[in-house]
This record gives C-alpha cells, structure tokens and sequence, in this order.
C-alpha cells in the first residue's frame, strides 16, 4: 500500500561536501523520497546540478530520486537523468510545447512522469498533462533559489488541483515544493496536497536532518491528518 504523506527532502540545502552521508541520513530518519532540483541557468537565473549528482544519489540510496526539470529543452535530457538513476521526472509545463508527448516520453524511459508549473502560471495550463501525469507538483515560491518564503496565495491553486485530480479520479501525487516548513506545511496538507519537497527545513534544522523530517511529519499528523479525513483516500 502506497504511504499517505510522502516527505521529499530537496538536496539543494544539503551539505555537498557530505552528500551522500546526507541523504543516508535522511533515509535513516524516514524520508520517502529525495528531491533534486535542476536549474539550467536559463529557466531560471540559479544554475545547479545536473546526471552527475544524480548518479551520485542513485548510488547513496535506494529510496526514489524526484528529479525537479527547472530547464528550457527538457527533452534533450531526460535520458541522461533516467539512466543517472532518477525515478521521476518532473517538467515544467512552462517549457513544454507538447506536455502530453514529453510525458510519454518519461514514460516510455522508465521513470514515472511529473508535469509542475511556476507560480504565476494558471492551474488550466496543466489540463493537457493530467490525465498522464504520475505527479503534479505544485510550486510555493518562484522557482530558483533555497530559502525562499512561502507563498500563501497558492493555496488556493493547491485546492483548484486537488480539485481537478479527484474529478478525473487521478491517482497522481499532489505534490508541493517552496517554502515548506513546519510552519507552513499543514496549510498545503489541509489543502489537498500528499508530497511535500523540503530543502532548508530538513538540512538546515537546527537539531538536524532527522530532527527536521520529524518536525514536518510531526506537524501533518498532529495538526492535520487526523481531522481531515483525507487520509482515507484510496490510491492505487
Ligand atoms: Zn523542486
């Protein structure tokens, strides 16, 4: 049976000094997934990590590898990142003129396939995408940098999502990355979201890795999970 709540640390706040140390650590403490996100410098303004890191991470865990695709091209990479190791591989509809077809075609590699949009971009944009999708994720601040503040007026495009998932009966993660903290995550939970991508509230705990998983886990299941009733949804 698939877990209710899927906790995915973002290695963008680890130490890269200590990576795979980290992300250990990280699994030890109960993540379910680790988050990478890939910033091509054009996309957005940050430049990151590319296959390499992710070949890197393949070989320090067993848990799924949730590739974030902030880059113009998707297509041209999306083999390198599959046979890196990635499970997922999440594109922004942004950069996709054919989203049905790029994701058919992170289907056809192997990986499970992620459509996900900026901020500012309308929650009709991914309607070509969602019969497809495996994951939507949602995107709480403009994406680029570690550390940003969350965004609260994209709750309301957490719940529109929710919303058009469960009407076409999408078995889809309903995923969330940006300014996720123990302070922020039951908004987006109570929302309707199911995966939460955390970079700086993991790494940069300051009790730790494991601490700072505990305290995101801690914060769904007390404050939401039991009143809302969401829990009982059924996934496939
Ligand atoms: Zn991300």
């Amino acid at each position: 049976m698939k877990p209710t709540i899927i906790i995915a640390p973002s290695i963008l706040s680890a130490d890269f000094t200590r990576l795979g140390e980290q992300i250990s650590e990280a699994e030890s403490a109960g993540a379910d997934w680790i988050h990478v996100d890939v910033m091509d410098g054009h996309f957005v303004p940050n430049l990151t990590m590319g296959p390499v890191i992710v070949e890197a991470c393949r070989r320090a865990t067993n848990l799924p590898l949730d590739i974030h695709l902030m880059i113009e091209r998707p297509e041209n990479l999306l083999e390198a990142f599959a046979q890196a190791g990635a499970s997922s591989l999440i594109v922004h509809v942004e950069t996709c003129p054919d989203i049905a077809g790029t994701l058919k075609m992170i289907k056809s590699l192997g990986c499970k396939a992620g459509v996900t949009l900026n901020p500012e971009t309308p929650a009709s944009a991914l309607e070509p995408a969602l019969n497809l999708a495996d994951q939507v994720l949602v995107l709480t601040v403009h994406p680029g940098y570690s550390g940003q503040a969350f965004m609260p007026e994209i709750v309301s495009k957490v719940v529109e999502v929710r919303h058009r998932l469960d009407e076409i009966q999408s078995t889809a993660w309903l995923e969330v990355d940006g300014g996720i903290s123990a302070a922020t995550v039951s908004r987006v939970r109570e929302a309707g979201a199911e995966a939460f991508v955390a970079a700086y509230a993991v790494f940069h705990h300051p009790d730790g890795i494991a601490a700072g998983i505990q305290a995101l886990r801690n914060e769904i299941i007390t404050k939401v999970v039991t009143t809302s009733g969401q829990q009982n949804r059924i996934k496939s």
